[in-house]
């Protein structure tokens, strides 16, 4: 039922969570997901955990931000980013200002992977329909990825360097890649370039509503999608999903 995400590294093959995806597809509230997931135990990192990290924040974001997976700060409180990281998020999302509680975060994957290892293609897979769940009920206008690997889930190929703070639109939804604060901890130019594209995340917000309005004002007969030459008056680094983005999950 669920795809699994299309990114490089993603293991295909036999999957044996179909039933248990529907069940998830079954869940029908944000706090009904957050219950399932610090409970679940569809992979090994349920194994390792002290707390899963379902995420938090608001029910009706704009913006959800997305890391890769908890660390051990968040791995103890059962919150997302609440690290050095996560006190750099927050003190960034102010210069905006944003406050975490108008936002939602998540993660990629929901328990932490040990020593912060990469979560593994079949944790991610196992994982992934409770995230294609919460996207589906927050609908959120913009999706901010923090770091290159919960980045590539949604824009397999794609190179942060190049990336971040770029705008592309995915079905609905603008997916505007940022770099992940824990490599802004690490260094003053990509901390200063972080910055730089938070604070223009309410330019996505605003290319998102433009597109919602273009797709209501189609005439009737037409699918109200974007056409692929569609560029956005407020940033000419706005590119529009093709053909090949239309099977990625949710
Ligand atoms: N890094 C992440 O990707 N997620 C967290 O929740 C914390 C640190
Ligand atoms: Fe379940 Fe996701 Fe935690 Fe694995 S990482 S046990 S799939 S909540």
């Amino acid at each position: 039922m669920t795809e699994p995400p299309n990114g490089p590294d993603i293991a295909t093959g036999d999957d044996k969570s179909t039933g248990c995806d529907k069940y998830i597809g079954e869940l029908f509230s944000i706090e009904e997901i957050a219950a399932a997931v610090r409970s679940c135990t569809r992979c090994g990192l349920a194994g390792t955990r002290i707390n899963a990290v379902p995420g938090e924040g608001s029910n009706s974001p704009t913006i959800l931000f997305i890391g890769e997976g908890p660390g051990a700060n968040e791995d103890e409180q059962g919150r997302p980013f609440v690290g050095r990281a996560g006190k750099l998020l927050d003190e960034l999302l102010g210069v905006v200002p944003l406050l975490r509680s108008g936002v939602h975060i998540t993660n990629v994957v929901k328990c932490r992977p040990p020593g912060n290892r990469d979560p593994l293609p079949e944790e991610v897979r196992a994982c992934w329909p409770y995230l294609e769940a919460q996207i589906g009920l927050l609908k959120p206008h913009v999706i901010a990825t923090l770091g290159r690997h919960a980045m590539n889930r949604f824009l397999p190929n794609a190179r942060i360097s190049d990336q971040h703070g770029r705008a592309t639109v995915w079905r609905d939804i603008v997916i505007f890649p940022l770099y992940h604060p824990a490599a802004a901890l690490r260094s003053t130019t990509l901390r200063q370039t972080l910055e730089n594209d938070i604070r223009r995340l309410p330019e996505a917000v605003l290319q998102s509503l433009e597109i919602s309005a273009t797709r209501s004002q189609a005439p009737s007969g037409t699918d109200g999608s974007v056409p692929a030459d569609t560029t956005s008056p407020v940033s000419t680094e706005f590119s529009v999903e093709d053909e090949t983005n239309q099977d990625r999950p949710f």
